[in-house]
């Protein structure tokens, strides 16, 4: 008799904690979709005024009147690029809210890979000049010509590989390499797709590297190895969660090897997704 009293008490008690349990988790996802919808919101509003601050202050740095002292117009030079600096930061808070609402737009295309490793080669070939580091461009001939994939997104995803091994880099080199992965490989990584065919890239440097317990923290974003990144180096630890969570929307994913001291390989799996990849757990209902 007490036994079954017992029993439907626990069961009882089982449903409400359930009911409660479901009733938490619709909040939080209600909550989360909010602080989405306001960070997408926000970083919208935020860049019409900047980028009239932009503009006017590239107009004062050009000084095409030859109106201003070379102090002023220097001034104006820091106004641009501090703005600028904002104005990616903006970008990249609002690109990382999309994801997390499930509303960034990626489009499926032909991708021709040796004009766009030239691209990147061109975009970072001064910068490796003032930085006295060799770039070096390993392209393997089994890279096929053309994949489908987003390639405003994948090229983000180099860029910022790129921006940090040579920032994090003061001596030696930085190279990128592309090659064909091979289908026993990528049946060896945590993916669901099933391609024909995978295309790897990895950005490698040697560079100042990060230590083995940090490897899994660097791409949550505004992570950072430790305090004194920020001061020594900026940034804002939001390049990597971008470059994992683009390389995952494109349908790969994005790899970390590193020793301490010795240098750094960022590597990227992406497919070649020809019909693009149905785009399961996304809200497409709202614009
Ligand atoms: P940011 O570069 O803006 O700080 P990221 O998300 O791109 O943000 O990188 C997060 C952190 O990972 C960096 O602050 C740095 O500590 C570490 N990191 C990233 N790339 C490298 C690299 N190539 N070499 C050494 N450390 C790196």
């Amino acid at each position: 008799e007490e036994r079954t009293n017992d029993a439907e008490f626990k069961t009882e008690e089982l449903v409400t904690v359930k009911e409660e349990l479901e009733e938490q988790a619709k909040q939080l996802q209600l909550s989360s979709k909010y602080k989405s919808e306001f960070l997408a919101n926000m970083s919208h509003e935020l860049r019409t005024p900047l980028n009239s601050i932009l503009l006017l202050s590239e107009m004062l740095a050009d000084d095409l009147d030859a109106e201003l002292s070379p102090e002023q117009k220097e001034f104006a030079k820091v106004i641009n690029s501090s703005g600028n600096d904002l104005l990616n930061l903006i970008n990249d808070i609002l690109d990382l809210s999309k994801v997390e609402a499930g509303k960034l737009e990626i489009s499926f295309e032909e991708v021709y890979l040796s004009e766009f490793v030239d691209r990147l080669k061109r975009n970072f070939t001064q910068i490796a000049k003032s930085k006295e580091l060799d770039f070096d461009i390993n392209y393997a001939d089994d890279v096929p010509p053309i994949i489908y994939t987003d390639e405003q997104r994948l090229q983000q995803i180099m860029k910022n590989l790129l921006s940090n091994a040579f920032k994090f880099t003061k001596e030696g080199k930085v190279a990128i390499t592309v090659n064909k992965a091979n289908a026993e490989e990528v049946s060896q990584l945590p993916l669901s797709n099933h391609a024909d065919i995978w295309v790897k890239m990895s950005v490698s440097d040697t560079g100042i590297g990060i230590p083995a317990d940090k490897h899994m923290m660097i791409f949550e974003a505004f992570q950072q190895v430790d305090g004194a990144t920020m001061r020594k180096y900026g940034g804002t630890g939001l390049g990597l969660s971008i470059s994992r969570e683009f390389s995952q929307l494109l349908g790969g994913m994005c790899k970390v090897e590193s020793q301490e001291g010795e240098g750094s390989t960022f590597t990227i799996y992406i497919p070649n997704l020809p019909g693009g990849i149905p785009l399961i757990g996304i809200d497409n209902t709202e614009e």
